[in-house]
């Protein structure tokens, strides 16, 4: 029998080999994470490429970013921050995804927020992607950029940089993150056909009733 350890070890790599394969990700890009327990996180280490993980090379480390268990040479991202940042403030919280979907990064770099209410599922899934202002990686900029989005959004832009989604679990995490770049990419295809165009505010107030039936 997997233990619960084993088995969120086995879904981050499969996620990290989902994001490489649908180009979410380049080289060593990226990085994923999910809350183990109370205290503990699991978290991909730098310099691998998220396509090629295994489940030993992810590195454990508490809520302050203090690594608690690592293989020899893995160590962790010291995008990581913002992960914390997540687990820190939303107990709720057990998994975040970060990526640079091309798509969302492009929005991502012109500095456009995703809030165009288009489709019944996104606007119930998710109502508008923001744009969390630019910070330098590694530094405390992007973990405070995320502030006016806690507890309110479950994924963002990173200004200039990419995306970051996190949820109830890693999965729900990895799913806001694939929702997310389907929903740069529509923006980006209506747009070339001159097709942009809205749901009808009465329509967007029926779908955002609908979340709590869907247990959002
Ligand atoms: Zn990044």
């Amino acid at each position: 029998m997997e233990t619960f350890e084993q088995e969120l070890r086995r879904r981050i790599c499969d996620i990290g080999r989902n994001l490489f394969n649908k180009d979410f990700i380049a080289a060593n890009d990226g990085n994923i994470s999910a809350r183990l327990s109370e205290s503990e996180v699991l978290a991909t280490p730098t310099g691998v490429s998220k396509g090629y993980l295994e489940p030993h090379m992810l590195v454990k480390v508490n809520l302050q970013g203090e690594i608690l268990e690592a293989a020899d040479g893995y160590r962790p991202s010291t995008e990581t921050k913002m992960h914390l940042k997540i687990y820190n403030e939303l107990p709720e919280m057990n998994g975040v995804v970060h990526a640079h979907p091309p798509y969302a990064t492009a929005f991502a770099i012109k500095g456009e927020a995703l809030d165009k209410m288009m489709m019944p599922e996104s606007v119930i899934a998710m109502g508008d992607i923001p744009l969390a202002v630019y910070g330098t990686p590694s530094t405390d900029e992007i973990p405070d950029s995320l502030e006016p989005f806690l507890g309110k959004k479950t994924a963002v832009l990173l200004e200039s940089h990419g995306a970051l989604t996190w949820g109830k679990d890693i999965m729900a995490a990895y799913m806001n993150m694939e929702r997310l770049e389907y929903t740069a990419k529509l923006t980006y295809i209506t747009r070339m056909i001159g097709g942009e165009r809205e749901l009808p505010q009465h329509r967007i107030d029926e779908l955002v009733a609908l979340r709590s039936f869907y247990g959002m």
